[in-house]
């Protein structure tokens, strides 16, 4: 053997030791699991993983706040102020057809995200003949030490959230859902209430008394969440202002009274989970699907403004640990099929004509019931309501014309009539869906002026975007299928 040859021998098993080494020193250090397409993922395992999911949210629902505020902030200018997560520096983007329908629910696509496994809607982490389970990626991370935590706006067993820690036959089990939620183990849940919380048999023990029994302490007052800490224990912490089970719209959300936010809660939440061993968060921004849904693009923009606030939330973290932190935003599925542009308005936008909306459509369905108390189908005048209409949307006589007129008198008809009787045919399912007749017209009126539309009162099949930074970021560049996101953050964290 020459010289070199040796010496070329040494250096390699040197290399190859020191490899060794590295590996037995830090073996929870290096992910190494590949991906569902089989890529591996070498980089650094994140000790700080938050995943953000804006339900409903496509790029229309992003790009719409963006020049929602872009045009507030520069009037006359025609530039988008970005949100912090179309900045981070990987983009993708996601497929989300699941075994029903290139037009998917959240209860499959959570569990495509959660579990990376396809499945009907409606279901939740179970295979498609409902009988085979699922395991959620947060199973596996507390497993491996990380503390969890999940946060929403919507119900805490709402689907998104449900995928996280439950596995269902149908997310309507919303009672069973909480009683896996108490059995989870998990950390910290944040946000919206329980939906069904005291089931439908009279002797089914209420939710709360089993999550309490689990070791969970409620925090469901502004001060007892406000006080969250490391010591806190596991927490349960539901908003005390909420409508229904949910959080209210950020439009709706009274700050000058306290009313907590989705960022509050990702905050609290950070506190909460903040060790050594590191933690999983998962935040959904909710109520950005039920506005699309409504076809209420104010309500959109402004709870997908609040997301990005959460997600600020996981910035601030990342500042602190730029090393060991993982940010991921994506989304589920479409809702609304939203657009930028409308017939009537060709080529331009007229964000600043969303400015005045003051409200949602739940808050302005309450006016709606108030003024049916003093009218009837042949007494409603839609002149009794312009006042309310200008608070509540910026839209009087002098900006609406005669078809738009026609329209709203058309609809506060329709309103006057009792939900059970309202007989439509083709037309009106079209015109308005599921909701108040007149709240969902002047939403369509004002949308339009500004120059947006929407095409559906339910989800659409659109691809959604990807967003991430920090550790493993580099994986989510790409179009691929939405059970990719399971594989792709169980390589990063080495579990897979
Ligand atoms: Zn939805």
């Amino acid at each position: 053997m020459s010289k070199r040859k040796r010496w070329a021998g040494i250096i390699s098993l040197l290399a190859v030791l020191a490899l060794f080494v590295s590996f037995i020193a830090s073996p929870a250090t290096v992910g190494v699991a590949k991906s569902g397409k089989g890529e591996v993922y070498t980089g650094k395992v994140p000790k700080y993983v938050f995943v953000f999911i804006g339900d409903g949210m496509s790029y229309a629902q992003v790009s719409s706040a963006e020049m929602y505020m872009g045009q507030k902030a520069m009037p006359g200018k025609v530039t988008p102020k970005q949100v912090n997560f179309t900045q981070f520096p990987t983009h993708g983007a996601l497929m989300t057809q699941d075994s029903t329908s290139f037009i998917p629910d959240s209860a499959s696509t959570a569990t495509s995200l959660a579990s990376g496994q396809k499945t009907l809607s409606g279901v939740i982490n179970m295979d498609e003949t409902k009988t085979k389970k699922y395991k959620p990626i947060t199973e596996d991370l507390k497993a491996r030490g990380y503390k969890i935590g999940i946060i929403t706006s919507v119900p805490i067993t709402h689907a998104t959230p449900a995928a996280y820690y439950a596995k269902v036959a149908s997310r309507d089990d919303a009672y069973d859902i909480g009683k896996q939620l108490a059995a989870s183990g998990f950390d910290f849940f944040g946000g919206g209430s329980f939906d069904k919380p005291t089931g439908t048999n009279k002797d089914q023990k209420p939710i709360f008394e089993i999550v309490e029994e689990a070791g969970y302490t409620i925090a469901d007052t502004n001060e007892e969440i406000r006080a969250l800490d490391k010591n806190s224990g596991k927490v349960v912490a539901i908003s005390p202002a909420l409508d229904g089970t949910a959080l209210n719209y950020e439009i709706d959300r009274n700050e000058e009274k306290g009313e907590l936010s989705l960022a509050d809660f990702v905050k609290e939440g950070i506190e909460v989970l903040d060790n050594p061993k590191g933690f999983f968060i998962m935040t959904e921004g909710g109520k950005i699907d039920w506005a699309n849904h409504a076809n209420d693009a104010a309500a959109s923009i402004h709870d997908t403004i609040a997301f990005a606030d959460a997600v600020e939330e996981a910035v601030k973290f990342y500042n602190k640990h730029p090393e060991e932190t993982l940010i991921l935003v994506t989304a589920d599925h479409e809702c609304g099929g939203m657009t930028l542009g409308f017939a009537n308005t060709g080529y331009s936008t007229y964000f600043e004509k969303l400015q005045p909306v003051t409200m949602s459509y739940v808050e302005f369905d309450k006016i709606l019931s108030q003024y049916k108390k003093t009218a009837t189908r042949d007494t409603a005048k839609l002149e009794d309501l312009m006042d309310e209409i200008k608070s509540a949307y910026g839209l009087s006589t002098a900006n609406l014309s005669q078809y738009e007129m026609g329209m709203l008198r058309k609809a506060l008809d329709w309103s006057m009539i009792d939900k059970s009787e309202r007989k439509y045919n083709e037309q009106e399912n079209i015109l308005y869906g599921t909701y108040e007749p007149l709240s969902v017209t002047l939403c369509h009126i004002v949308n339009n002026k500004a120059g947006l539309s929407f095409t559906s009162y339910s989800h659409t099949g659109l691809p959604v975007p990807v967003y991430a930074m920090g550790s493993g970021a580099d994986m989510f560049n790409g179009f691929y299928d939405n059970t990719e996101i399971y594989y792709k953050l169980a390589a990063i964290t080495n579990i897979s």
